[in-house]
């Protein structure tokens, strides 16, 4: 295998973890469903599917969350809460910077919201550091569906066996090495710097 020219970062559970369980306490205070219940409305379902593709945008998923929660506070005050649910994975941080500093390009590729990518844009100082983004709901398709494959082709340049990428999703990383892309399935820090070491990329 070449040496991989850039390098693409899935964000959900590798640059960031993500942890609903107080957000839907929060939801939950105001609205008629328990915590776990408000989960199933929120948390990988058809309705945030659609929000993730952009075929709603963040007022009609708004209207449709206090539809089938009752949740009776306001639209910033849900903002806030379905949003503030990410911490960063630091050594993964440390791992873009590093690749970086080798003169190696880049990316995020993830399947994400208007709100979660608010969020993390403004709070989260590591977002900037990569060359480009290939989010779901701008893109209109979510991993593992080909088009965001192809729109990241696209914005990298690159394609083939050219590209490496990590993703913590069996789906994702299978549907990345059907296109011949090269993959690591993300499970532990240590054990993805080891491949990428092995890669040449440090
Ligand atoms: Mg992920």
């Amino acid at each position: 295998m070449p040496k991989p020219s850039v390098v693409i970062f899935d964000l959900g559970k590798v640059m960031v973890d993500f942890e609903y369980a107080q957000a839907g306490a929060k939801l939950a205070a105001q609205s008629d469903l328990s915590c776990d219940e408000i989960r199933r409305v929120i948390d990988h379902t058809p309705l945030l599917c659609r929000y993730e593709t952009g075929r709603i945008h963040t007022r009609e998923f708004f209207r449709e969350v206090c539809g089938a929660t009752g949740y009776r506070g306001t639209m910033e005050e849900f903002s806030r809460a379905f949003a503030d649910v990410f911490t960063t994975i630091e050594s993964n941080v440390e791992l873009n910077r590093a690749i970086r500093r080798q003169g190696i390009p880049t990316y995020v590729l993830s399947n994400t919201n208007e709100l979660h990518h608010g969020h993390i844009r403004e709070r989260f100082s590591f977002f900037p550091e990569f060359d480009g983004y290939v989010l779901s709901y701008e893109v209109g398709a979510m991993k593992p569906d080909e088009k965001i494959y192809v729109a990241a082709e696209k914005l990298t340049g690159k394609r083939g066996a050219e590209i490496l990428f990590l993703d913590d999703r069996a789906d994702n990383i299978a549907a990345a090495a059907a296109r011949g892309w090269q993959v690591i399935q993300h499970q532990t820090p240590a054990a993805t710097r080891a491949r990428i070491e092995q890669l040449g990329l440090l």
